[in-house]
């Protein structure tokens, strides 16, 4: 019977848990994704145990019909603020409850099933290893340049999860002390110029210094312009707009540079809306980590992740439950 069981395909279900969305899917071992669901956010979602309520019967219906729960493996979760080693998702601006959520421990007493939790850059960092550009790699960073900004470290074929399980937010390594004023109350960070909210900044800042250049982006009010927009005006020519995107690749690619310094992967992998522009970033960028890589260690690849945008947390979150077999948990 063991034996039957053993060549039976293992399948996971995956959760991505956003800001205005729920994704969720089952997953076969090879990433292929059998069903799906989502749930958009609403009102009634402040109350964490209704939203509970609503994603089990999500789960269920994914499984229903379905014999998959016999040869299921587990359930993965990538939340913001989802913590590993407490399985919780601790209060975070982006959700609508504001109360610690032990989910994990929920969807284990309901389904008898192995459940794993963490940030959803960590999923995404996962679903590269095992389906995207750093399969085969055990040493790599992926960053997420998105509204702000995501990182997921894996180092030796594990992701870093520190003494409490807040490692790799590299959006905040400071890399101008007197810079801009960053979300998270500090200035200068990583994130307030190469996310897509620091390319907005740097844009306006661009406008603001050569008022002599004349620019379509001045017919957009500043408030609401975006990463986006920038990059379809550069690629109509638009002087600023194109200077926009060298500013930051050369910012991204002198920080990716210190990222490389400090542990030496194998390769970078950029995921998100600001890689977009990649036709615009990447030579500045390139010519920059160039330029500040230390010469005697080695030099990681930069790479674009291949994974499809939608996708991508919602991969990592499935195959988190396969990852974490051979992930030591650390008890604090
Ligand atoms: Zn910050």
């Amino acid at each position: 019977m063991k034996s039957e069981i053993n060549n039976l395909p293992l399948y996971t279900i995956g959760i991505d848990i956003g800001g205005s969305s729920t994704q969720l899917a089952l997953v076969s071992e090879k990433g292929e994704v059998v069903a799906r669901g989502s749930i958009e956010r609403k009102k009634a979602h402040y109350d964490a145990n209704l939203y509970v309520e609503e994603l089990c019967s999500s789960i269920d219906q994914l499984l229903t019909g379905s014999d998959f729960s016999k040869t299921l493996l587990g359930i993965g979760i990538g939340a913001p603020n989802g913590n590993y080693y407490k399985g919780t998702i601790d209060s975070s601006v982006n959700l609508p409850w504001k109360e610690e959520l032990p989910l994990t421990r929920i969807l284990q007493e309901r389904y008898q099933l192995p459940v794993v939790i963490t940030n959803d850059a960590n999923a995404t960092a996962i679903g590269e290893m095992m389906y995207g550009a750093a399969q085969g790699m055990k040493e790599f960073y992926l960053i997420t340049l998105g509204t702000g900004i995501g990182s997921g470290i894996v180092s030796n074929g594990k992701l870093l999860y520190g003494f409490d399980g807040k490692a790799g937010e590299l959006g905040h390594l400071v890399i101008y002390p007197e810079g801009r004023q960053c979300g998270c109350g500090r200035r200068g960070c990583f994130e307030s110029y190469c996310s897509a909210r620091g390319v907005v900044a740097t844009a306006i800042d661009l406008l603001n210094k050569h008022k002599e250049v004349a620019s379509s982006l001045r017919d957009i009010p500043k408030e609401s312009l975006t990463s986006k927009e920038i990059y379809n005006v550069a690629l109509k020519g638009d002087s600023i707009a194109q200077e926009t995107f060298r500013v930051t690749g050369e910012i991204l690619g002198a920080t990716l540079a210190n990222l490389a310094t400090f542990s030496s992967p194998e390769a970078i992998i950029l995921f998100g809306g600001v890689t977009k522009a990649w036709h615009f970033l990447e030579t500045p960028m390139r010519k920059s980590f160039d330029a500040h890589c230390l010469f005697a260690i080695h030099r990681p690849k930069v790479l674009r992740s291949s994974l499809p945008d939608a996708d991508a947390a919602l991969l990592g979150a499935a195959a988190l439950p396969l990852s974490n077999r051979k992930i030591v948990k650390h008890e604090l």
